[in-house]
């Protein structure tokens, strides 16, 4: 941090405030952005000045298990229990300068930052202190490329999207979506991110009317059809009169309780048109940063995925899990986190296997048959080991020496290594 005078008169308060955003912009935000981009964590930066020396100090908070549901409010609310006076977020805070503690040390003003990976705009809040409380809170914008644009506290969630392109609190975003739209005369849509749009017919319980609202429904995906294929309509309602194998915690009925009724007896129609080719994207963005690549590897009427990682290949169902997430109320990037990620790690490791166990084994010939089966050769092609890539690469720690140690051992029992390099002196 570079040094300032102390700020004693509200102009040099505006310019340690000003000096604090950009230093939270380009020096912490920025960077976090450009390397883990949709995933940076939370961050906060907390500037405090020193009555005694009158150098100002900060402490960078790491919000690693904020929940990414939050609405605005609940997010706001969560930004005054961390750093308002309630908790301890700056009352332990000492001078790095002269080491002053307590109250000669007190909040001027505060930040804090999350991505929104769907636009890749980074939302962030400044905490403005006035006497040690919190006075106010003001937006920002940030674009992936650093620059930033201040803007009005959203006053929803509809509005945030709106502003941010990208949701906040996606089931928040849903509860606003239909709580606006409920007696609107016509059907409404609204895009929460390509190929990923929230619809809903209106309340009816005149059965001739609720039909009629669709009239136009062709031609509008028609419409919408000249952009993206948009394969996908369902109505969440179909969970029930489909059987779509949604668990109730994650369905309507735990998120939107105040509609759940209305929704199960079909009086408001919520649905969701959706691209299933731009879900694989972002699957495929998500997973190319663990190393994993992905493709689609099916026709239109199921949704297959290819997940490549150096010599495994695994074709999955991913169908299932597009549902869940669409059913869940997730956007894309969260629910592809939330459902693939895990699996995402075990292929990659599975894909580091082999070139590892090459360069431990030289005489040995080691190959991953279909992409799936691990398989060790001696010099005279005779089969020592064969197994799932996946499953052995997940039942160690590959990553560190005594892992590996161990996988050594578990597929090529001692003697039988010895014999193995006897039969074949390492190639070069
Ligand atoms: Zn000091």
């Amino acid at each position: 941090m570079g040094l300032l005078q102390f700020p004693n008169e509200p102009r040099k308060f505006r310019q340690l405030r000003e000096w604090a955003r950009t230093q939270f912009q380009q020096e912490i935000r920025l960077p976090a952005l450009q390397r883990l981009g949709g995933e940076a964590t939370d961050l906060g930066i907390l500037i405090m000045a020193c009555s005694h020396c009158g150098l100002p100090t900060s402490t960078l908070h790491v919000f690693s298990d904020l929940p990414l549901d939050l609405s605005r409010v609940e997010l706001e609310t969560s930004l005054r229990r961390l750093w308002g006076t309630e908790r301890c977020g700056w009352k332990d805070a000492y001078c790095a300068n002269c080491h002053s503690t307590g109250p000669r040390v007190y909040p001027v003003v505060a930040h804090f930052g999350r991505v929104l990976p769907e636009s890749g705009r980074d939302l962030q809040i400044e905490v403005l202190f006035g006497d040690s409380r919190i006075l106010r809170m003001e937006y920002h914008r940030m674009e992936p490329d650093g620059t930033s644009t201040p803007v009005g506290t959203p006053s929803d969630e509809l509005a945030f999207l709106d502003s941010f392109q990208a949701p906040l609190s996606m089931r928040g975003l849903w509860a606003d979506f239909l709580g606006r739209h409920l007696s609107a005369d016509q059907l409404v849509t609204r895009q929460v991110q390509p190929g990923y749009i929230l619809g809903l017919r209106p309340f009816t319980e005149d059965e001739r009317e609720a039909m009629a609202f669709y009239a136009g429904f062709e031609r509008w995906i028609e419409r919408r059809r000249r952009e993206l294929p948009f394969d996908t309509v369902t109505f969440f309602r179909d969970r029930e009169e489909d059987g779509i194998p949604i668990p109730d915690e994650e369905s309507y009925h735990t998120w939107l309780p105040a509609f759940a009724p209305d929704i199960q007896d079909a009086l408001v129609d919520p649905f969701i048109v959706a691209d299933s080719d731009s879900f694989i994207r972002v699957l495929d963005e998500v997973a190319a940063r663990r190393g994993v690549r992905v493709a689609r590897a099916s026709g239109e009427d199921t949704l297959f995925a290819r997940f490549t990682a150096g010599e495994v290949e695994v074709r999955l169902n991913v169908g299932p899990r597009y549902f869940r997430i669409l059913h869940s109320g997730q956007t894309f990037h969260r629910g592809v986190i939330t459902h693939f990620a895990k699996e995402i790690l075990a292929i990659k490791a599975a894909g580091d296997l082999a070139p590892v166990l090459r360069a431990r084994l030289p005489g040995l010939r080691v190959r991953v048959r279909e992409g799936k089966i691990l398989e060790i050769l001696d010099a005279h092609d005779r089969r020592l080991f064969c197994d799932d890539v996946i499953r052995v690469a997940t039942s160690h720690t590959v990553q560190n020496e005594a892992g590996l140690e161990e996988v050594v051992r578990r597929i090529l029992p001692g003697t039988n290594l010895e014999a193995a390099r006897l039969a074949a002196p390492p190639r070069d």
